[in-house]
């Protein structure tokens, strides 16, 4: 098949329409696919592109928060997204909140008049087809992947690697488990203690199944199916098939005496290393529906975690995506087939700004593709950088979509307080991503 001097991109979202759009004003030719109002995803309810599925907050503008300092690393690449959201914001307090439909309306508008940009509204089904007839191939069509692109897509990437929910356990800070009541020890002390735990009596397992009995619950939406899902329940659900089904699942305590005391336990909550640089630890096996006010609330109930810091909260979604770990290099190719990237949330990002990001940046390494150029990803001091180590070096066994936190960055050396501590993680991103933005 003859090949086609362009690029094509798969989703007219937020990821694809900024790749598309940063491949375009380099003076790249782009195709981009977008299947809606042709065919509609379960959420969606336009045919615009970058539609909002669901909130309407870029969340927050302060560098010294994640969020905040994802978006000041975007706007070093002029991203669309992001510029165009500054246009059709409306008051928020600190937060970028959108006016979506213009917002919307105007990021089509804007692609559509692109001259290196063409737009096919269709659904994009064979996914071999695409490869062979482009020089460079972007799939980002999101946590709705179309079903048909979706079975195409396991014929290349194996049907283990492509996911249809997330089943994301709470993660917190490494530093704020409270390590005089939470002890190292693996079960049965087989291998190397990689676990914290956090020991409950009788008593405290109870209390704390009550709480979880009594915690309000996120409604699911209509098209989210849980009941396949049977390896990763919901803890709320567990509890409801029984008090005890927690104590024989993930709070199971046998094998787990205290090293020191040889104290046994009635339940056993355990932690379990969740990034490479051991800041954060995340609530094996609690996926859960709680709403968020109620698991802070319930999950420092906990012995240990009275003062937990989250860095995420747990939840059960309809969420597509790939094992980035498995198959995707630092530049967001494919090990297997180097011409194909993958951006947006079926990278296991999470989050409206997070997918941008993922645009911007397999938008960056097609170019210098394309321009005979190498491009190294950008510093992990970087949010858009630790969100790459992230999806590409976490453990492939235990992968889990996750959004941008301050505690993805390497900690500095010198003990700080927290505040001194988010100036600095600021400064030393902006300086790196303003030194990766210039490259070119
Ligand atoms: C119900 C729901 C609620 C959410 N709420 C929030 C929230 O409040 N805040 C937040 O930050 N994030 C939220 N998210 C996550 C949110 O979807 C992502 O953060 C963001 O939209 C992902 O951007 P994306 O570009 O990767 O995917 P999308 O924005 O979903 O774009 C993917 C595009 O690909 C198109 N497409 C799919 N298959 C094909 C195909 N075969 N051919 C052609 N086109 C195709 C789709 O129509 C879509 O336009 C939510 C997700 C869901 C499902």
């Amino acid at each position: 098949m003859k090949k086609i001097p362009s690029v094509a991109i798969v989703g007219a979202g937020l990821a694809g329409s900024e790749a598309a759009w940063q491949l375009a004003e380099r003076g790249h030719a782009v195709r981009l696919f977008e299947m809606r109002p042709v065919r509609m995803t379960a959420a969606h309810k336009t045919g615009e592109c970058a539609e909002l599925v669901c909130s309407n907050s870029f969340k927050s503008r302060s560098v010294e928060n994640a969020h905040g300092l994802l978006k000041a690393e975007m706007a070093l690449h002029k991203s669309l997204i992001l510029k165009t959201g500054e246009r059709f914001s409306v008051p928020a307090g600190q937060a970028l909140a959108i006016d979506r439909e213009p917002f919307a309306e105007s990021i089509g508008v804007q692609l559509k008049a692109h001259p290196k940009i063409t737009f096919c509204n269709e659904e994009v089904i064979d996914v071999s087809e695409l490869i062979n007839s482009h020089s460079h191939v972007i799939f980002a069509t999101g946590p709705l992947t179309s079903d048909a692109l979706a079975a195409s897509l396991q014929d290349i990437l194996g049907a283990q690697y492509l996911s249809f929910y997330d089943a994301i356990a709470p993660v917190i800070t490494a530093e704020s488990i409270d390590m005089d009541i939470a002890f190292r020890a693996s079960r049965y002390g087989k291998g190397e203690a990689d676990y914290f735990n956090c020991p409950m009596h009788h008593e405290q397992y109870q209390t704390f199944i009550t709480a979880v009995q009594e915690a309000e619950k996120v409604e699911l939406h209509q098209f989210e199916d849980i009941r396949p899902f049977e390896g990763c329940l919901p803890i709320e659900v567990m509890v409801e098939r029984g008090p005890d089904t927690l104590r024989f699942g993930p709070m199971k305590p046998v094998g787990l005496e205290h090293p020191e005391t040889g104290e046994r336990f009635h339940a056993v909550v355990q932690l379990r290393q969740e990034n490479s640089v051991g800041s954060l630890y995340n609530l094996v096996g609690f996926q859960t529906k709680m709403t968020w006010t109620a698991q802070k609330e319930v999950f420092a109930m906990i012995p240990g975690l009275a003062n937990a810091e989250f860095v995420r909260l747990g939840s059960v979604h309809r969420n597509t995506f790939i094992n980035g770990p498995a198959l995707l290099n630092p530049q967001l190719n494919l090990k297997s087939h180097p011409n194909v990237f993958f951006a947006g949330q079926i990278t296991g990002v999470e989050g409206y700004m997070e997918s941008t990001a993922m645009g911007i940046l397999a938008a960056r390494q097609i170019a210098a593709s394309l321009e005979n150029r190498l491009e190294s990803p950008p510093s992990p001091d970087t949010m858009m950088g630790a969100l790459i180590r992230y999806i590409t070096e976490t453990d492939p066994t235990i992968f889990q979509p996750m959004n941008s936190n301050l505690g993805l960055l390497d900690p500095p050396e010198k003990k700080m307080n927290k505040a001194d501590r988010k100036k600095w993680y600021a400064e030393r991103a902006l300086h790196k991503a303003a030194e990766y933005a210039n490259q070119v």
